[in-house]
């Protein structure tokens, strides 16, 4: 049968086409006026697509150059700092952060699972410069409190800074970013923003650039007052990737296209369906007899144990043999273990239930048993159905 190569990978994600033209078509030098033009544009787009009134900056890099630049401005060497941990993305805070000799208290919860409020509330006292975490740590499926977390943290009185990768957060999981106070937030192109890989983004508040005048860790590239500084001029203090601004552009305009004129309704609505995109996905995994891995389940991925006694590989490789389906294994420790559908961006109905159709093919190949076709898609379904319905009593109501 004739297969088309999709992505169901947590980044990167399936491309938006009018994303991938915009790309290919731009040529302008970017001291120009025309890229001036964009630049600027892109930059206010980006608040609304965030949801906040903080500057943004956006940095040829991946999401970890900016998580590095979040470190690097944000600290001082020997600078103690909280880091929340609960799978590989907690863990490269850690990494991070011991890389610019913070002293660093760790606090996990094992991989699958979210932390304890009480547990985070204990060690956030007035030594804590900084505290890193994820809104989603993509390795696990997981989703953590950012708005309870972000309430100790402003309860605690002092400066502390709540810096959140929200890399694959963003665009999938409904965030006040001002309202709860959230200092740096970070994300990536390759997530939600439907584009390639090579973009990274932050919004930064007032007290994170008052923070910076006094840190003395190293930085150059990423020194984010120079990016500022510049971006005030509608420059980039270094080249841009330019045909990425284009494409983000018309990503831009595309999430204003799904809220009817309305950037910001968009993102609401693009958030919505990823909610909805992982709640079939959860509905069909589970009817089709599988666990969950994740304790708190994030919209922008599902993370499904591997059935007792099979390796989640097979999983993976069945789904690309037979379907050119692209869906991740677990990383590290978890490798073999899970596998994860992800529903970051560019995804619709017809990914949803085609995937878990493949689903059942692919399971009944490595469990070696006749499966009960449609199970998957039927809980899907209902789940569908459900949502609809009570949209249309919302608006008649
Ligand atoms: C993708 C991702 C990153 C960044 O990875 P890069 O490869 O550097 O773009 C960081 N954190 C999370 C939670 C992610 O999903």
């Amino acid at each position: 049968m004739l297969r088309k190569n999709r992505l169901f990978t947590p980044g990167p994600t399936p491309l938006l086409p009018a994303a991938q033209t915009a790309m290919a078509a731009f040529t302008a030098h970017h001291r120009t006026a025309d890229f001036k033009a964009l630049f600027q544009r892109v930059l206010a787009d980006m608040k609304e697509f965030i949801g906040t009134q903080n500057d943004v900056l956006v940095l040829a890099c991946s999401g970890t150059g900016v998580m590095e630049a979040a470190v690097s401005n944000l600290t001082s060497p020997r600078d103690k700092v909280l880091v929340l941990t609960a799978g590989k993305f907690g863990e490269r805070w850690t990494g991070l952060a011991k890389a610019f000799g913070c002293e660093v208290d760790v606090l996990s919860a094992p991989y699958g699972e979210t932390f304890s409020l009480a547990e985070v509330r204990a060690r956030v006292n007035l030594d804590v410069r900084a505290v890193f975490v994820q809104a989603t740590e993509s390795s696990t499926g997981v989703r953590h409190d950012v708005e309870g977390i972000a309430k100790i943290v402003r309860a605690s009185g002092n400066d502390t800074l709540l810096v959140v990768d929200a890399i694959t957060g963003l665009g999938t999981t409904h965030l006040d970013v001002d309202g709860w106070g959230i200092d740096v937030i970070i994300g990536g192109s390759q997530k939600a923003l439907m584009m390639p890989p090579g973009l990274a983004y932050c919004a930064v508040s007032e007290g994170a650039w008052k923070r910076m005048d006094t840190t003395t860790s190293a930085r150059y590239y990423f020194d984010l007052r120079k990016e500022r500084k510049s971006a005030a001029k509608g420059e980039t203090a270094y080249t841009p990737a330019t045909s990425l601004f284009a494409a983000l552009g018309a990503a831009l305009e595309f999430v204003r296209g799904m809220g009817g004129g309305n950037l910001a309704k968009g993102r609401e609505k693009l958030v919505n369906n990823a909610e909805l995109c992982a709640e079939m996905t959860r509905a069909g995994a589970k009817a089709s007899g599988l666990n969950l891995y994740a304790s708190a389940p994030a919209a922008a991925l599902t993370a499904i144990s591997a059935p007792e006694g099979v390796d989640s590989g097979k999983i993976v490789k069945e789904f690309r043999e037979s379907f050119d389906a692209v869906v991740a294994n677990g990383q590290g420790e978890m490798k073999g273990k899970l596998f994860r559908i992800a529903h970051i961006g560019y995804y619709d109905y017809l990914d949803t239930i085609g995937i878990l159709g493949a689903l059942e093919h692919v399971l009944e190949r490595v469990l070696e048993k006749k499966m009960e076709y449609g199970s998957a898609l039927r809980a899907a379904q209902e789940v569908y159905a459900r949502a609809v319905a009570e949209k249309r009593q919302l608006v008649d109501a």
